[in-house]
């Protein structure tokens, strides 16, 4: 029995409105932490400044009232977070695990070809090419954090065992960019340290990021959370719903029809539901059940 309590959140993009496939994401997370009797929390990832979409915020706020999901606590704004990723980004620099790289897009991808680096997804992994410094007469277009070599296990509450080799799958990570804006594989790992958050649940979009992210998480002596990666909804093509594939916001004449999408999503089968707050009393007892939760 662990004596710290648990506490989930959900941690949205403003980059517009909630649609069907960030709501099962919500929705598990939710539920999850509703089933452990915990707190869900709510943050606003508005770290990506370009790509936040005024008003976006306030939009998702209400779809999730709307839904009947009630956060707990007060909401965090990455934007207003700044001065203290800051400490944290100066802290790794005072340990030597940051650095400057003056690296181009198209020099990664020649570096990494010529070292015979194949990351996931067809990313390139990044071959630490300045990690001993940078040429003379250029300047650093991105700040990377040293990677250790070594296999990093976890265990994922939906999809089991997964491990990486962070150095050798991704490499030095970035965590400021040229742009100077902080890097969300880094101000995620503050956010949750700071909001004492235990269980992330989260679509599987994100489950190439957990090694690095808890990877990161032991330099700064946190403990890493618990995992659970939920499905992904697809589009007809096969691609991940998403923003940027114009993805619908969520049907809020029929809140109830969406919700039960989303459980549908989750494998689950059709639930009785007159209305939000029943589907809500109806899914919890299912979720605890499927997961063994007393
Ligand atoms: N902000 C991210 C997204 O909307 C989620 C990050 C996370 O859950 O760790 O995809």
């Amino acid at each position: 029995l662990s004596c710290t309590p648990y506490t989930g959140r959900f941690a949205p993009s403003p980059s517009g409105p909630l649609h069907d496939g960030s709501l099962v994401a919500a929705m598990a997370s939710f539920l999850d932490a509703r089933a452990h009797h915990g707190r869900w929390l709510l943050r606003m990832e508005d770290i990506d400044t370009p790509r936040v979409v005024p008003g976006a915020d306030q939009v998702i706020l209400s779809q999730l009232e709307q839904l009947g999901m009630q956060w707990d606590g007060d909401i965090i704004w990455q934007s207003q977070r700044l001065r203290r990723y800051n400490e944290i980004f100066e802290r790794l620099s005072k340990q030597e695990l940051i650095y400057g790289c003056a690296c181009t897009r198209q020099e990664i991808a020649s570096h990494a070809l010529q070292a015979g680096l194949l990351g996931e997804d067809g990313e390139r992994p990044y071959a630490g090419t300045c990690r001993a410094g940078i040429a003379a007469g250029r300047s650093p277009r991105a700040w990377r954090l040293k990677m250790p070599d070594e296999n990093y296990t976890f265990t994922d509450r939906w999809v089991g065992t997964r491990s990486q080799n962070v150095a050798q799958a991704v490499g030095d990570m970035i965590v400021k960019r040229a742009d100077g804006l902080f890097a969300y594989q880094l101000v995620v790992v503050i956010d949750d340290y700071d909001q004492q958050v235990t269980d992330i649940v989260r679509g599987q979009d994100l489950l190439s990021s957990t090694a690095r992210q808890h990877q990161l998480a032991r330099m700064l002596h946190f403990t890493p959370p618990r995992m659970m990666h939920v499905p992904l909804v697809l589009d007809p093509e096969g691609r991940k719903l998403s923003k940027q594939n114009h993805a619908q916001a969520i049907d809020m004449q029929h809140p109830v029809k969406s919700l039960q999408r989303a459980w549908a999503a989750l494998g689950f089968t059709a639930i009785a539901a007159d209305d939000v707050g029943d589907f809500w009393r109806n899914a919890i007892p299912v979720w605890q059940q499927r997961f063994s939760i007393d």
